[in-house]
């Protein structure tokens, strides 16, 4: 069976380049990087290396980056480690509706734990208010937690200004970049972000490994409590062969981000322009301009997004209904929905997110195959054939009967 991959912002595809550079840390050199004797010099000089390749990607000193079991582990320890540690300030946080779930339930069990928080509103192609933000500062406001890109819709949210804000009034600011890292450009100077994630499987890296960048001079107290390691701020011996994949990845990604992205930008554009065409009722989800370039979120009316989901499994294509984390729920998603847009609409939805690996066949394979899918299903729909009604009523008017 032909096996396309159009689900990148779930997990990408392990980089060969990657595997390799890990595969003698999980062999021949197998010693403690905290060990001062000969088995631990190579793993402790690999992770320095690692840590040298994630600054460069992130513009920041090595000394500013902590490794973490995870994407969501960083948005654990950024969030809790900074606002724990400044109780005595405020308990007020500033978010967005549309984060991930390890910030969104990270915030909700704070909540439960006598935090404050205020869920910013999004407009209907995903972007905040800036306004908004500024207003909801007060003076227990002790963080602003804020994506840089969006996992569902791809939308890029304004950090730079955003940072600027938080700079102005003395807060700090974490920003969630995992889907950021690696497709667009990402500066923590640029951004003025105290804290910043990455993950390294959304980079052609492993699962189960990622950094948060900690700005010099600003405390966060661990969640994982332990030895020495990360400076006191993580405990635990470091999962070297990871950190190892994660430095190669922030590597890999600063020497070809611009040629993949533009790669990636025309097959996505081919994608989504290609099926608006040739599927009626069709809308697309998010700012058609502030997006990562290869997210495509598109609505369609009168079919079940899960479904369609399976009928495309079965020609091989993967796709997703939106975040990993909510497929296999019926609850529509939470970023479409603070969009504004319908729960029928957000049910239909797909996302598609492309990679390094797609090419344009993948995108013509998916062309072909999936409008047939949709008038399929949208033939057993009774909601359907009543639109169809309507429209053959309108027309009919029309020629004037
Ligand atoms: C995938 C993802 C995460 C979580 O990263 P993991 O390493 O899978 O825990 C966090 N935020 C965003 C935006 C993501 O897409």
């Amino acid at each position: 069976m032909k096996k396309i991959y159009f689900d990148h912002n779930a997990t990408t595809p392990v980089a060969e380049e990657i595997f390799e550079a890990m595969v003698s840390y999980l062999s021949d050199e197998w010693g403690n990087p905290s060990s001062i004797h000969w088995a631990g010099r190579a793993p402790k000089k690999a992770i320095d290396e690692a840590r040298e390749n994630v600054s460069a990607l992130l513009n920041c000193t090595p000394q500013e980056v902590i490794f973490t079991g995870s994407g969501s582990e960083g948005n654990n320890l950024a969030i809790k480690g900074t606002v724990f540690s400044r109780k005595a300030k405020g308990n007020h946080i500033i978010t967005t509706r549309v984060e991930h779930p390890s910030v969104m339930s990270t915030l909700k069990y704070l909540e439960r734990e006598g935090f404050e928080v205020t869920w910013l509103d999004v407009d209907t192609e995903g972007m905040i208010d800036l306004a908004q933000l500024e207003k909801s500062i007060t003076p227990k406001t002790v963080l602003i937690t804020i994506m840089s890109a969006n996992n569902e819709t791809g939308v890029i949210l304004p950090v730079g200004e955003i940072g600027r804000i938080a700079r102005a009034h003395k807060v700090l600011f974490h920003t969630d970049a995992v889907q950021a890292a690696g497709k667009v450009p990402l500066n923590v100077k640029d951004i003025n972000c105290d804290l910043l994630t990455i993950s390294a499987h959304k980079l052609y890296g492993p699962k189960g490994v990622g950094a948060l960048f900690v700005k010099r001079g600003v405390r966060v107290v661990p969640i994982i409590h332990g030895g020495h390691h990360e400076r006191r701020r993580r405990g635990g011996t470091e999962n070297v062969a990871s950190i190892v994949g994660l430095g190669k990845a922030c590597e890999m990604a600063l020497r070809d981000m611009d040629e993949v992205s533009s790669r990636v930008r025309a097959l996505r554009d081919r994608l989504e322009k290609g099926l608006m065409e040739k599927i009626p009722y069709t809308t697309r989800n998010g700012h058609p301009e502030n997006r990562l370039p290869n997210t495509a979120n598109l609505g369609f009316e009168f079919v079940e997004g899960e479904s369609l989901l399976l009928n495309l499994d079965m020609l091989g294509i993967a796709a997703s209904s939106g975040s990993a984390c909510t497929s296999g729920s019926l609850e529509p998603s939470h970023v479409l929905i603070a969009m504004g847009i319908r729960p029928e609409l957000s049910h239909g939805s797909v996302r598609f997110s492309l990679g390094r690996v797609n090419t344009a066949e993948d995108v013509d394979y998916l062309l072909n195959k999936m409008p047939p899918i949709v008038e399929r299903m949208r033939s057993m729909s009774p909601l359907w054939s009543a639109e169809e009604g309507k429209r053959a009523e309108i027309s009919f008017e029309e020629k004037g009967h």
